[in-house]
């Protein structure tokens, strides 16, 4: 592929590290904006050397001049732990973060991704959830100034779309994991793998009956890289791993493959938190011939090994 400059927002977060790395090794010339947030420098510095990748401390709400030819819109806490710290920022990074990239990519005529999600159905009715399904979300509740920051970001880069003829593509993420997760972000598999490693209790929230579809990074981000590279098709599609699990489950395996003594012990389920979630990934293996290849006891095999070398 022909090299491009690229802008990444949320660069140094756990997706867009991944997403830099694999964009600077294929040559790219990467811009990697970044506010630090929730992401750090330290996801990113084995990149520092490379001539082709450039650090950039930006706040996306503000606007932004650069010259490129693709943007990944990455910017935007995404555990509920983070997000739910500052609701009126976290809408403020979706909304005005999707203003700010669309209208950089209308006045340099760049492709632009949106990191959508699975968020967008809400706690869902249908299942698993196909593309076609507008979802199940409360517009007031604690998980709102993100999911509906989302859905208003899906809505703006499609009005940007058709009134401006902007190049968008909008890629709906499922529970991604994975190394350079945030030990301390609060999302279910770090929570459980930093949990079992220090022997502590494992800390299910409700009965562990609610479900979750986990995607190994490297398969969504190859889905990623696809999405934006495709010709002919915006989107919205859904990346993600059919592979559908309970949290309670998931306990149990963490706690197998860590060969770890922590209890599992039960606390209060979060409010709307969702009942089940598994992509429909008929369209994505349709649009991109993609799908995910990792199984979840080889994924987290990789990222509790990273854990390990990395907590104090
Ligand atoms: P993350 O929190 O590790 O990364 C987000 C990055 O955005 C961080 O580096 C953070 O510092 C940066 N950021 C936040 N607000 C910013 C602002 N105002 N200006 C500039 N930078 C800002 O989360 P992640 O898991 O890497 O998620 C990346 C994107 O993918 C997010 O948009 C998220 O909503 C989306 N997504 C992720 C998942 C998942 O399971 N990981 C699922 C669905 C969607
Ligand atoms: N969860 C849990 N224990 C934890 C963290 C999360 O049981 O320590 C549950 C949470 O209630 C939810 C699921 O795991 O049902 C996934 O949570 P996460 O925050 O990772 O993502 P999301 O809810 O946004 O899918």
């Amino acid at each position: 592929m022909k090299s491009k400059r690229i802008l990444v927002t949320g660069g140094a977060g756990f997706l867009g590290s991944h997403l830099c790395e694999r964009l600077v090794r294929g040559g790219h010339d990467v811009i990697c904006l970044d506010n630090y947030f929730t992401g750090r420098k330290k996801n990113v510095e084995h990149l520092m050397d490379f001539h082709n990748f450039e650090l950039m401390r930006h706040d996306i709400t503000f606007p932004i001049f650069v010259e490129v030819d693709q943007v990944y819109n990455l910017a935007c806490p995404a555990s509920p732990v983070h997000y739910q710290h500052n609701a009126v920022k976290t809408i403020k990074t979706s909304v005005m973060g999707a203003i700010n990239v669309l209208g950089l990519a209308k006045r340099v005529k760049a492709r632009v991704l949106q990191a959508s999600t699975s968020e967008i159905y809400g706690d869902p009715t249908q299942h698993p959830q196909q593309e076609t399904y507008w979802g199940n979300v409360n517009p007031i509740g604690f998980r709102s100034c993100y999911d509906e920051g989302k859905r208003v970001a899906e809505t703006l880069f499609f009005d940007y779309h058709r009134m401006n003829d902007v190049d968008i593509r909008i890629m709906r993420i499922f529970n991604t994991y994975g190394p350079r997760m945030h030990p301390d972000d609060g999302r279910v598999v770090s929570n459980f793998i930093v949990q079992a490693l220090k022997n502590n209790d494992i800390t299910v929230y409700g009965d562990g009956s609610q479900t979750r579809s986990f995607c190994y990074v490297d398969d969504l981000i190859e889905g990623m890289i696809r999405l934006m590279n495709k010709d002919g098709f915006n989107g919205p599609v859904n990346v993600g791993n059919p592979g559908e699990f309970t949290i309670k489950e998931l306990a149990e395996k963490v706690i197998e493959l860590v060969g770890s003594s922590s209890m599992v012990i039960y606390k209060p389920l979060p409010s709307d938190d969702p009942r089940q979630r598994r992509p429909d990934i008929t369209l994505a293996k349709e649009k991109l011939d993609w799908q995910p290849e990792i199984k979840l006891e080889q994924g987290l095999r990789k990222t509790i090994k990273y854990f390990k070398d990395n907590l104090d």
